[in-house]
């Protein structure tokens, strides 16, 4: 039986991405060779990497206005060093918002490269929520925040106003909701979540920021050496790569952001509803900053664990146990899970309700 998949990441992936992906394995594009098997300089991949690039920008509706896509490797782990490598200049400082253990390890990585402002933190009260009435110094080389912080629960709905690039780690909430995209300078994600699986990260770069650092940069690490080859740089993960532009294609005909929103906001309601109803079950996040993507929940009486996670384990329900420095539950409910899993999630939380 096929399991109810809330995994945090590597996590759920649309059906037909499974399998055309498998099937891709086995033979890609009548080739007679596998996916596993051909050249990254091959015509057929070379034209995978094409569409991947632009589809990525066509869904963020960045196209034509300056912006690169990238398909890299190394994790969105690898942008932490990336992005001050890139952007920090040489005597300057940096501003980050500090919104839990991602933007902690974005941190650590900007202080080797020089100042680093904590402009804002949530972490006495266990990045339950997002800091705000935060201020950017404007002779920042650069603002950093994490849209969705996967482990606590939380989710930025607006972003700071400022005329230094902004920089975003989306790794948990990319291609999830509408947003206008242009504010951003800089967004990367690792493919892991709503993307594709685990091995490549994409980068979408507005290029005129690029080259100002006054830094000699390593070419494996710098922006611009990798847009100039056109993600080609080095042998590029190449399945990954594929398995992303499958899921991208099966977002584009579902109608895009606008329609998998819609989509993600009824799956959260239906779950965020029934945490804040049931008198058996409390949230953990700021009701304002509630992530759509990851719903953070605990048991009021830690007595009914036991009884709770036989049940949701019964029913077919995988990966729901929460982060270990949070406790308690975690649902990932990212793009392509179906609002039937949740419901079968709410059913349980119903019935255990039913059976106390
Ligand atoms: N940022 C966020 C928001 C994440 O959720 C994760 C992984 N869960 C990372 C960064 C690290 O990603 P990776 O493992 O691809 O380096």
């Amino acid at each position: 039986m096929k399991k109810h998949n809330y995994s945090a990441g590597p996590c759920i992936l649309p059906k037909e991405v499974f399998e055309k992906a498998a099937q891709a394995i086995l033979d890609f594009n009548n080739s007679g060779l596998s996916i596993l098997e051909i050249s990254h300089r091959s015509k057929d991949f070379v034209a995978v990497m094409e569409e991947a690039r632009a589809l990525v920008l066509e869904l963020l509706g960045l196209e034509g206005k300056g912006y690169q896509a990238l398909f890299l490797a190394g994790g969105a782990s690898l942008e932490f060093l990336m992005v001050p490598y890139n952007l920090m200049k040489v005597d300057g400082k940096a501003a980050y918002l500090d919104t839990g253990t991602w933007a902690n390890n974005a941190i650590k990585e900007a202080k080797l490269f020089g100042e680093t402002l904590i402009v804002g933190s949530s972490k006495a009260e266990n990045y339950n929520h997002i800091p705000k009435n935060y201020s950017i110094p404007a002779d920042a080389s650069y603002f950093h925040c994490t849209s969705n912080n996967t482990i606590f629960g939380t989710q930025m709905k607006s972003f700071p106003n400022t005329d230094i690039p902004v920089v975003c780690d989306m790794s948990s909430d990319i291609f999830s909701r509408s947003l206008d995209f242009t504010q951003f300078d800089i967004i990367y994600a690792g493919a892991q979540k709503n993307m594709g699986p685990a091995g490549t990260t994409l980068v979408v770069i507005k290029e005129e920021i690029l080259g100002n650092s006054g830094r000699m940069i390593p070419g494996m690490l710098d922006y611009q050496q990798h847009i100039a080859k056109e993600s080609m740089y080095n042998t590029p993960p190449v399945f990954p790569v594929y398995a992303s532009l499958l899921t991208l294609q099966w977002l584009k005909n579902l109608g895009g952001i606008a329609a998998i929103e819609k989509i993600n906001e009824a799956k959260a309601n239906l779950l965020y509803t029934e945490i804040d109803r049931n008198p058996l079950f409390k949230g953990v996040s700021a009701v304002e900053d509630r992530s759509l993507m990851n719903v953070t929940f605990d048991l009021e009486n830690e007595a009914h664990q036991e009884k709770f996670d036989a049940m949701w384990k019964a029913v077919g329900i995988s990966g729901l146990t929460g982060h270990r420095s949070v406790g308690g539950y975690r649902a990932s409910i990212y793009n392509a899970m179906p609002i039937e899993s949740v419901q079968v999630l709410v059913d349980v939380m119903k019935e255990l309700e039913n059976k106390i």
